[in-house]
């Protein structure tokens, strides 16, 4: 079987050129030609020796993920739905703003945590996804963006794990992937400009925090264990006074940085002031007097067997007032891509029925919202 080189970050990627015996700056001079141009094709790797081609045609490649569809929302906002085998299915979306361009990526198909406000988790838990699935995510897009866009720049900016699954159950095959994008000779992301986001694995957050201290952000949606215990199972196993210590931890290993907290505005069930005011006194009993956290209020996007509601607006405004007022940096997500249901927790819908992708494929292809789909590269498998 030929190696996946997407799976291999920086030092795997080496060991492997060692067992072709290649010295180790070849293997730099692969890995920027995968990651940093995007290029998939051995032979257009002009500076490494013929041999060298030779060699790796027979015994790597450089495995994309098939596309399933492409949605452009008019906000400009890009979801893919791409095939990883198996009938099943997994989602990736780019979101532009002025000063940044964030991918959402996905780190399994599926979700064992089963939070009750969350499509993904609704739908159960398949399989984890490859390093080479999550990282085929980000060299998908950055090489689609910078063709769509005529760009010769780096397009994609930040990297959030917030699409389906739960990245820290998932934790092996995503260390070499966030290696991977912080690598100055791949991606070179910032550490602070990739975030893994949790609902709370305890254990893994710390192995985090000495592996690969990027931004944390934490799933939390409740202020205390009795109502957090209802909506994120995994509480039961990880309680809030756990965790909260964990978050501690991790800030000593992320100097200078925050931690931030998500909280998905649930009409009558998370979203009273009385919540707000809990919250406060859960992270001031950890935080020793400094400011070390942030809170990010999510619109709950609605679907069908969640029988949850999306707190009004104003609802929301005064809760985000209660935590800004006690000094708390507040923000509430805007939604993006609305029209190709891109948001959190949408992201499970087209895996639903995972028997039928033909079926799928055959009914994504007619939704492409924007002319521009034509000027997809065609980059499928090697
Ligand atoms: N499993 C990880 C990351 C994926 S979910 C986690 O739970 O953190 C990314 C974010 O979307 C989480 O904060 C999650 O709570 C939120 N989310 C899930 N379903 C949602 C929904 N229906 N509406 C709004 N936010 C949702
Ligand atoms: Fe899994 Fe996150 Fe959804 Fe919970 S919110 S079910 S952890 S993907």
């Amino acid at each position: 079987m030929t190696a996946n080189l997407l799976d291999f970050d920086l030092e795997s990627l080496t060991g492997f050129c060692e067992r072709l015996g290649e010295k180790r700056f070849r293997a730099v001079q692969l890995f920027r030609w995968i990651h940093q141009k995007g290029e998939a094709d051995f032979d257009a790797m002009s500076d490494l020796a013929k041999s060298l081609r030779e060699k790796l045609k027979g015994a790597a490649q450089v495995k994309a993920l098939p596309v399933l569809s492409q949605q452009i929302s008019s906000d400009g906002t890009i979801k893919w739905l791409f095939d990883v085998g198996g009938g099943d299915a997994v989602e990736a979306v780019f979101i532009p703003e002025d000063d940044r361009g964030t991918l959402c990526i996905s780190s399994q198909a599926g979700c064992a945590v089963g939070c009750r406000f969350c499509s993904t988790g609704h739908q159960g838990f398949s399989r984890n996804l490859r390093t080479g699935e999550i990282i085929a995510q980000l060299w998908f897009a950055e090489r689609f963006l910078r063709h769509h866009l005529h760009s010769d720049e780096r397009v994609i900016s930040n990297v959030v794990m917030m699409g389906m699954g739960e990245p820290l159950q998932n934790y092996g095959e995503l260390l070499p992937a966030l290696r991977t994008m912080l690598d100055d000779h791949a991606y070179g992301l910032s550490r602070r400009r990739v975030t893994v986001s949790t609902s709370g694995i305890v254990p893994k957050v710390d192995l985090l925090s000495q592996d690969c201290p990027v931004a944390l952000a934490v799933s939390l949606h409740a202020p205390t264990d009795a109502l957090r215990d209802k909506l994120v199972p995994l509480n039961k196993k990880y309680p809030l006074a756990e965790l909260m210590a964990a978050c501690g931890r991790y800030l000593e290993f992320a100097p200078r940085d925050f931690i931030t907290f998500e909280y998905c505005m649930l009409d009558g069930v998370n979203d009273q002031l009385e919540h707000a005011r809990q919250l406060i006194d859960l992270v001031q009993a950890y935080g020793g007097g400094r400011a070390w956290c942030k809170f990010n209020l999510i619109p709950f996007n609605p679907f069908e067997q969640s029988g949850l509601t999306r707190s009004s607006a104003r609802q929301t405004l005064a809760f985000s007032r209660v935590l800004s007022d006690a000094g708390i940096v507040t923000t509430i997500r805007k939604t993006r891509g609305d029209d190709i249901a891109a948001a959190c927790g949408q992201l499970a819908g087209d895996v639903m029925d995972r028997t039928r992708v033909g079926e799928r494929i055959a009914r994504q292809r007619t939704i492409m919202l924007h002319p521009v789909a034509a000027h997809q590269p065609t980059v499928q498998e090697t």
